[in-house]
């Protein structure tokens, strides 16, 4: 047995302030779940007690501190690389993002992740399910966002199932536009497959959305992004997406793809049917300058961490900011509570595509945990438990 097997084996207790309570509690752990939790006899004052929360879950992770899963080739070594960096940003679930490109990529990129996932164990605890983010997206300059046009092209279920197979029937999230003529036939095989349907990159009408939901689609990618600069006021897809009750949203809460105010509407109209992602890229955790890239080209990281196109600095092309990120600036933003904010991006996605992290911090969940101070507005991480291992 490896280090991580033995202490997987051995009950031990973590402690910290529950997340939502602010009550100091003392879990244990046994055999990577949580076995129990009670109230310590503290040893030092609870002020100095780290946070304690659930692991974070993000649906949408294209890269990472110079890595990512489209830029071909790579390999499972790779895959692990990634996977063990996000621990570092209290992931401990996530949806590598394969996007748009030509089939033969996509069919190799989504087959190295299952590979990854089949040699790894510590990879397959941590990849939930693979999201192919494209092809079967909008051509149009805006919608399409950084996404390459030359690999557009209307849904195909056969080319679909060629890469599902290829994945291993890992693929579990689509983002897909339902403007295509074949969408609806398209979205409901892949419902009925069991593979979640996102709506995004699109300029769907509105009769198009409807139709989507009633084929199956069930999530709207990067609600508000990926969208024309400018659109009519109404109707237009934004508003059919929000008020479409049938369909969680992802959002990114960098601080520079949504203002505050399309936000908090998202939040309220969407209730806990929303959630964050980073839609992180490869250039996240990396220094400001200028990349080439094979998402759009040419791509600007500025001081501030804005990622766009650098011909076309309205396009952004991705974020570089990780979940911790997107959590504080909900809360530094007034617009969300931090145990609210923090479930947005850990049990609420966890529990959408039905991942046992859903129970959070609760006796029977999967100890995947996280401790962390707050300095200010920042939340600084103290350590990540997978399955009750500490990973840093
Ligand atoms: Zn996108």
């Amino acid at each position: 047995m490896g280090e991580r097997d033995r202490s997987m084996s051995r009950d031990h207790w973590i402690e910290g302030r529950h997340y939502r309570t602010g009550e100091p509690v003392a879990v244990r752990i046994a055999g990577g779940v949580v076995a129990e939790i009670i109230k310590p006899e503290l040893e030092r004052p609870e002020a100095d007690l780290p946070w304690l929360a659930p692991g974070l879950t993000d649906l949408q992770i294209n890269g990472y501190r110079g890595r990512d899963f489209n830029t071909l080739p790579f390999d499972e070594e790779m895959v692990r690389d990634i996977t063990r960096e996000l621990w570092a940003e209290g992931v401990t679930s996530y949806f590598p993002t394969v996007i748009t490109n030509a089939p033969e990529a996509i069919r190799e990129a989504v087959a190295t992740i299952a590979r990854a996932c089949s040699r790894y164990a510590e990879v397959a605890g941590c990849i939930a399910g693979i999201h192919v983010e494209g092809p079967f997206i909008s051509p149009e300059d805006g919608p399409r966002g950084a996404h390459d046009r030359s690999f557009v092209r209307p849904p195909d279920w056969d080319l679909f199932r060629r890469w599902q197979e290829a994945a291993e029937g890992r693929i579990k999230i689509i983002t897909v536009s339902p403007e295509w003529a074949e969408a609806p036939d398209f979205i409901e095989k892949c419902a009925d497959s069991g593979v979640t349907v996102s709506i995004g990159h699109t300029k769907a009408t509105s009769e198009q959305i409807r139709d989507a939901v009633r084929a199956g689609a069930r999530l709207s990618t990067h609600l508000g992004n990926g969208a024309h600069p400018v659109l009519p006021r109404h109707p237009n897809y934004i508003w059919d997406q929000l008020a479409e009750d049938a369909l969680s949203a992802c959002l990114i809460a960098d601080g520079f793809h949504l203002p505050p105010a399309f936000i908090r509407t998202a939040l309220r109209v969407k209730g806990d049917k929303a959630m964050l992602v980073s839609d992180a890229v490869s250039l996240s955790g990396m220094p400001p300058g200028t990349y080439e890239t094979n998402i759009g080209g040419k791509v600007v990281k500025s001081p501030e961490g804005k990622l766009h196109l650098a011909e076309q600095p309205a396009i952004l092309a991705g974020s570089a900011q990780m979940l911790l990120w997107g959590i504080e600036r909900l809360v530094a933003g007034g617009l969300c509570s931090l145990p609210g904010a923090w479930d947005m991006a850990s049990i609420r996605p966890a529990s959408f595509m039905n991942l046992p992290q859903a129970g959070g911090l609760a006796e029977g969940a999967p100890a995947d945990l996280v401790l962390f101070r707050r300095e200010g507005d920042r939340l600084v991480l103290e350590q990540t438990y997978k399955r009750g291992d500490a990973m840093l």
